[in-house]
Formats: structure tokens, C-alpha cells, sequence
């Protein structure tokens, strides 16, 4: 087993993580699930240029809540770690970046956390332990678990692990029961992680079976990979938009007509333009775009 202090300047980051970062403490799971999306990424990039050889299944991520354990637990299939890696990245990179952050913005903390990130190191916002497990993709390569309680030590264990790719479980402090709640996990990715690129697998599908709701032992996916402002316009029809225009705003009118944005020059820019019905008895809203139906690239 390998011990450590984490980083330099370490003695009163997990504090000021904790008690300072009063808001917006639900930005860890985004944090975590987009590690997890770049992870997989990284591993499908790797097959297209040849540099990976093995199999890729399209399996999803993974977050599961176990209340009795009072866990929340975020697994990947993608790159994963090797031991050094898990030093390199997790106890001097993320650490130092979290380190800067934390010392450029402290007086600004909350107003700009929820816009840029803190990386890895936001699960101790909510957390009082986080292990991280994780399998390399590389042959042969054991695997390893970084165990960190909020004090600057850390450990890192070799492990068995049958699957490559990385499990981050987060071992939530009393304050931050809300997070053991389904239906607000469920909510986090809703809002966070609705068009992200690689599916993302939370709880099981249900139905109705003899008048009442049972699970179909499917994968319930929270997000949708391809929403229609990544498709060519070409390829889509008039009820595609609608059925996208739905998925963001389940109630209310259909639009009044849609423009699909699709510009190469002078800069990328993908995006769908609803404009909806005017009714004179409500307030018009001015300059309010969707942030989700348009993206700049
Ligand atoms: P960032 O994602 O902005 O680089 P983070 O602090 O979130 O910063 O993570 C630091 C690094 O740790 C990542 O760049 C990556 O190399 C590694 N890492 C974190 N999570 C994972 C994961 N699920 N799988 C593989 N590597 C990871």
C-alpha cells in the first residue's frame, strides 16, 4: 500500500471545499459524470485511430444510490487508470488545479462555481470519504483504489476489479443526505447531463402490470445522445423538431416555426430556434434564448 499527503498547499483545502462552497454543491455529480463521459470518449478515439484494440461495448455509465451504505456510486467503462495515473492525475493534477481554483476565486467562489467547475475534487463538497476504483485499459495492468477521507491522506491500494474503466463512490456526509434521495439524483441528471454523448443508466425502466408499477429489469437512460440540433437538418423532419421541442418543454403550445441553425464560418454554431405562439395575455420574455437548444462549438 502506497500513503501520502495530497499535494502541496494542502492543509486547508478540504475545509474550504466543505464549509465555504455553501451553494451549488450539486455540481459534484456533473463534475463526476463528465469525467466519466471524457473517459469513454477518450477510449472510443483511441479505437478509431487504432491505438486500442480491445472491445468496446456501449455499455452506459452507471450512478446508483445505496441508502443503507449512504453511498452514491458513478462507474465508467472508459479508459481508467493505472496506478501511476491515479497519483499523477488524482493526488497532483486535480488537486493542484482544485488548489488554484479554490485560491483565484475564493471571494467569488459561489457565483462562478457553477459555471466553470472544480473538477474531481467537488465530491467533497458532499462527501466525508470518496474512493476511486479504476482498471486501466492497458493488458495486464492491475487495478488500483485511491481512498481519501477529507484530511490531506490518501492511500492506494492494488485491487481485483474484472472491468476495466473507473467506479467513484462517494460516501455522503450528514449534511448532504438530500443526495440519497432517487428522485433527486434523478433530477441532477435531468438537469446536468440531459444531452450528454454517452448514455448514462439510472434505476430501471418500469411499467404497469396488474395495476401497479414494476420494474422491467432495462436500463432506464436519463439522457438523449442525439438531440436534433447535432443532426443534419436534411435528415430531420417537421415532427422530429416537434418531438424535440416536446422533450424540452413537455407542456404547453407547439412552436409557432423552428430555424436550424447550422454555421461553419466566421465561427461553429449548431443550434434550433423555436419561436412560439404569441399570446397577447402573457408577458413577452426578451432575450431569452434556451441555453440547451443552442450551442456554440
Ligand atoms: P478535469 O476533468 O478538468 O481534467 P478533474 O479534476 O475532474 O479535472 O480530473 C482530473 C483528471 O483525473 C482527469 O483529467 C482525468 O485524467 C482523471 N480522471 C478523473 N476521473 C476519471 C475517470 N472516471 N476515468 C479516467 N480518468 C479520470
Amino acid at each position: 500500500m502506497q500513503t501520502g499527503k495530497i499535494g502541496v498547499t494542502t492543509e486547508n483545502i478540504f475545509p474550504i471545499i466543505k464549509k465555504f462552497l455553501y451553494s451549488d454543491h450539486e455540481i459534484f455529480l456533473r463534475e463526476l459524470i463528465s469525467n466519466a463521459v471524457d473517459a469513454t470518449q477518450k477510449l472510443k478515439a483511441m479505437a478509431s485511430a487504432g491505438d486500442f484494440k480491445g472491445v468496446i461495448d456501449e455499455s452506459p455509465i452507471r450512478v446508483t444510490v445505496d441508502k443503507k451504505k449512504k453511498t452514491i456510486t458513478v462507474s465508467d467503462n472508459g479508459i481508467g487508470m493505472t496506478k501511476e495515473e491515479v497519483d499523477k492525475y488524482l493526488n497532483q493534477i486535480a488537486f493542484s488545479s482544485a488548489n488554484d481554483f479554490l485560491d483565484k476565486y475564493k471571494d467569488q467562489i459561489n457565483s462562478i462555481i457553477g459555471h466553470f467547475g472544480l473538477g474531481f475534487y467537488s465530491s467533497f463538497m458532499v462527501s466525508d470519504k470518496v474512493e476511486v476504483i479504476s482498471k486501466s485499459y492497458i493488458d495486464g495492468s492491475p487495478a488500483v483504489k485511491w481512498s481519501c477521507d477529507g484530511s490531506p491522506e490518501f492511500s492506494i491500494d492494488e485491487v481485483e476489479k474484472e472491468t476495466r474503466g473507473t467506479d467513484v463512490i462517494l460516501y455522503i456526509d450528514k449534511e448532504s443526505k438530500e443526495f440519497l434521495e432517487e428522485s433527486k439524483i434523478e433530477q441532477l441528471l435531468i438537469k446536468y447531463c440531459k444531452f450528454l454523448p454517452v448514455e448514462i443508466a439510472f434505476g430501471k425502466e418500469t411499467e404497469w402490470k396488474d395495476g401497479k408499477s414494476v420494474e422491467t429489469g432495462k436500463d432506464k437512460i436519463i439522457n438523449n445522445t442525439k438531440p436534433a440540433w447535432t443532426i443534419k437538418p436534411s435528415e430531420l423532419k417537421d415532427e422530429d423538431y416537434l418531438k424535440f421541442y416536446r422533450e424540452l418543454y413537455p407542456s404547453g403550445d407547439e412552436p409557432m416555426f423552428h430555424i436550424h441553425l447550422n454555421v461553419d464560418y466566421p465561427f461553429k454554431l449548431t443550434g434550433i430556434l423555436y419561436f412560439p405562439k404569441i399570446k397577447s395575455n402573457i408577458e413577452i420574455q426578451k432575450n431569452k434564448i434556451s441555453s440547451i437548444a443552442i450551442r456554440f462549438l
